[in-house]
C-alpha cells in the first residue's frame, strides 16, 4: 500500500486541468494557447509548468531523480498542495511541533483541517514521542522543519527516520530544509529511497538569494509529485524566475553560492558571541540556519527602539515559549555592524 491511499479521494479521482502549454509545445507556429503573437518583451508566451531544465538541474542538485522534483513558487505553495492533497476539510489532522514556521498551521486552518501539536522540548529540540503521540489515525501530514524556524535547530536524520518508519502508509513526514545549506548538514532526501511516506521541502529563497524569484522544490515519491501535479496551478512558474533560477544554479555559480553561505555562517557565530555580552541579551538560541533567536530582557522595548532608527528584525514573542524573543537574520558585515552599534547604544541609554 502506498502513503498515496491517505491522499483525498477526490483529487485522486480528479480530471486535472489540461493547460495547452502540457499538451504541445515546440511548434514553428504555435496557435493553441489564446496568446498574443507579438514577442513584446519576450514574455508572450505561457512558460512551460514544469521546465525540464529546471527540474533537472534541481534533482540534481538535491540528489534526486527528476520524477521526484516538482517546481513551484517557493516552498510555501508546496506546502499548501501538500494540505490540499492530503486533508479533507473537517475530518483529518495534520502535526505541527511549536514554536516553528506558522505557514503550516495556517494552511490546514484554511482548508479546514486540524492542527495538532507535538511542542519542541524546553531546549527547543524535536521530541519524537511527543510527535508519534500526536500522531492520531485522521493525521495525515506532519511537518518537520530543520533547521526550525524561528528557533534554528536542527532535527537529527535518525529521529526522522524513526518517525517515518513508525508512520509508513498512516502519513507523509515533510521535512522542511529551507534553511539546510546553513547547517552543513545531510539531507533527508538521503532516507527517500527506503521511506515511501517522506517528502522534503527545499528552496532557493535563501541560500541561493532568489527569495523575489519565488521558485521552490519538493523531493518525494513520483507519485506524491504526480498527485501534486494535477492541483497546482496552470502555469505557477514565470519565465523571468524560470531564468534567474537557472543562472543560479549555473555550476560556475555554485562556488559564489558556497562563499555567501560560509560567509553568513561565520557571521551568524560572530553574532551569537556579540550578542551573548550585551546585558539587555539573556540567551542567544544556538542556530543552524541564517537567523539567530535571542531573549532579551524586554524585547518590546529594544524591538521599537531599532524600529526608529530603520533597523528591522522580527518579534517572535508570540510563539509558544519564546516570550521576550527577537529573530535575527544575518546580513552584511555592515547591516551586521549597525545592528551591534544600535544595541550597544540602546545600552549605554537604558
Ligand atoms: N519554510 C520555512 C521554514 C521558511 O522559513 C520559509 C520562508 N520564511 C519557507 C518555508 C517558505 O519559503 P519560500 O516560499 O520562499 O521557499
Amino acid at each position: 500500500m502506498s502513503i498515496l491511499s491517505r491522499a483525498r479521494a477526490q483529487i485522486r479521482d480528479l480530471q486535472p486541468y489540461s493547460s495547452a502549454r502540457m499538451e504541445a509545445s515546440g511548434g514553428s507556429v504555435m496557435l493553441n494557447a489564446n496568446e498574443s503573437p507579438w514577442a513584446g518583451a519576450g514574455l508572450n508566451r505561457y512558460p512551460d509548468p514544469q521546465p525540464a531544465t529546471l527540474v533537472a538541474r534541481l534533482a540534481e542538485l538535491y540528489s534526486a531523480a527528476p520524477q521526484q522534483v516538482l517546481v513551484g513558487r517557493g516552498s510555501d505553495e508546496a506546502i499548501d498542495l501538500l494540505v490540499r492533497a492530503f486533508c479533507e476539510a473537517r475530518s483529518d489532522a495534520i502535526v505541527v511541533c511549536p514554536p516553528t514556521f506558522a505557514m503550516y498551521g495556517v494552511c490546514a486552518r484554511i482548508q479546514g483541517a486540524e492542527v495538532i501539536e507535538a511542542p519542541l522540548t524546553a531546549q527547543f529540540e524535536l521530541d519524537a514521542d511527543a510527535v508519534l503521540a500526536a500522531a492520531a489515525p485522521h493525521v495525515k501530514l506532519v511537518f518537520l522543519c530543520t533547521p526550525n524556524n524561528p528557533t534554528g535547530g536542527l532535527v537529527p536524520l535518525p529521529a526522522i527516520e524513526r518517525i517515518a518508519r513508525a508512520l509508513a502508509q498512516r502519513a507523509l513526514v515533510v521535512v522542511d530544509e529551507a534553511y539546510i545549506e546553513f547547517a552543513d548538514a545531510p539531507s533527508a532526501v538521503t532516507l527517500l529511497p527506503k521511506h515511501g511516506n517522506l517528502a522534503v521541502l527545499r528552496t532557493l529563497s535563501k541560500a541561493y538569494a532568489l527569495a523575489s524569484a519565488r521558485v521552490g522544490a519538493l523531493i518525494a515519491a513520483a507519485e506524491v509529485i504526480d498527485l501534486l501535479r494535477r492541483i497546482q496551478a496552470p502555469y505557477p512558474l514565470p519565465a523571468p524566475s524560470v531564468a534567474a533560477a537557472l543562472a543560479a544554479l549555473e555550476p560556475d555559480a555554485r562556488p559564489q553560492v558556497a562563499a555567501a553561505v560560509a560567509r553568513t555562517v561565520a557571521a551568524r557565530e560572530q553574532m551569537r558571541r556579540d550578542l551573548r555580552r550585551l546585558d539587555a541579551v539573556r540567551q542567544v538560541l544556538p542556530s543552524r540556519a541564517n537567523f539567530l533567536c535571542a531573549q532579551f530582557t524586554d524585547c518590546g522595548d529594544v524591538y521599537r527602539y531599532l524600529l526608529r532608527r530603520g533597523v528591522v528584525v522580527r518579534d517572535v514573542s508570540r510563539y509558544p515559549g519564546l516570550a521576550d524573543h527577537l529573530r535575527i537574520s544575518i546580513g552584511t558585515p555592515e547591516e551586521n555592524r549597525r545592528l551591534l552599534e544600535m544595541l550597544r547604544a540602546h545600552e549605554g541609554a537604558s
